[in-house]
């Protein structure tokens, strides 16, 4: 039990059995491990939601590492941005790997022994889609001990699922999918509509200029 959960929850074990029950609630709390993905179209306000969701876990005083994908430069480079203006500093990453590096560099984590040094941290990755190997690196930090809370695109613009995305879904604890609103007719956008840029791709960054959220009946491929 100890070796599995670390730091916090050995401190306020301790404190709850000799002093104060009431420590017991953070014990509890410090073992609590999720694996969240926010997820929709674009303009779903996704992000928004891991941010806040985010905040949630640092009242609970987590240590929190949040990572976004180099080729994302929309807004801003060291930042995870919200459209609503809300902002978490980040790492950017040019593929999952990199996550791992950046926390044994910070002494985080014991690849040796497949386990985190100073308790279970939270792991935050943005625009999953776009992060290569995420789909292994995710599922194997949250084995490890870390909590994940995550944001994507399911769907590309041609109504395929990402394969990241296929490969982390069923990890996942919950998923709160967050419809957009179709920019035809205001019904709830599931799906993202490329209404220009180049076909051939299948992830371009972009914005309103290039995609547009979509309800079933007015998006093109279903
Ligand atoms: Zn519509």
């Amino acid at each position: 039990m100890e070796e599995k959960s670390g730091r916090y929850f050995s401190e306020y074990f301790e404190k709850a059995i000799k002093n104060d029950p009431r420590y017991m609630y953070q014990a509890i709390n410090s073992l609590k491990k999720e694996f969240v993905l926010f997820t929709g179209p674009m303009f779903g306000g996704k992000t928004t939601r891991m941010l806040s969701e985010l905040d949630r876990y640092r009242y609970k005083g987590r240590s929190i590492y949040a990572f976004k994908p180099s080729i994302d430069d929309r807004y801003a480079e060291s930042k995870i941005v919200s459209h609503n203006g809300g902002s978490i500093d980040a790492t950017t990453i040019e593929c999952a790997d990199d996550i791992v590096d950046f926390l044994l560099e910070a002494g985080e984590f014991d690849s040796l022994n497949n386990k985190f040094v100073n308790g279970a941290p939270v792991i935050a990755l943005d625009e999953v889609f776009m992060v290569k190997r995420a789909g292994e690196i995710l599922p194997y930090l949250f084995k490890c001990g870390a909590t994940i809370i995550a944001s994507t695109i399911q769907l590309n613009s041609d109504g395929n699922p990402f394969s990241e995305i296929l490969n982390i879904m069923p990890y996942a604890t919950r998923v709160e999918v967050c419809p957009a609103v179709c920019s035809i007719c205001g019904a709830d956008a599931h799906y993202t509509e490329k209404i220009g840029g180049r076909k051939d791709f299948e992830v371009e960054v972009g914005g309103k200029d290039l995609y547009q959220p979509r309800c079933f009946y007015h998006f093109s491929y279903f």
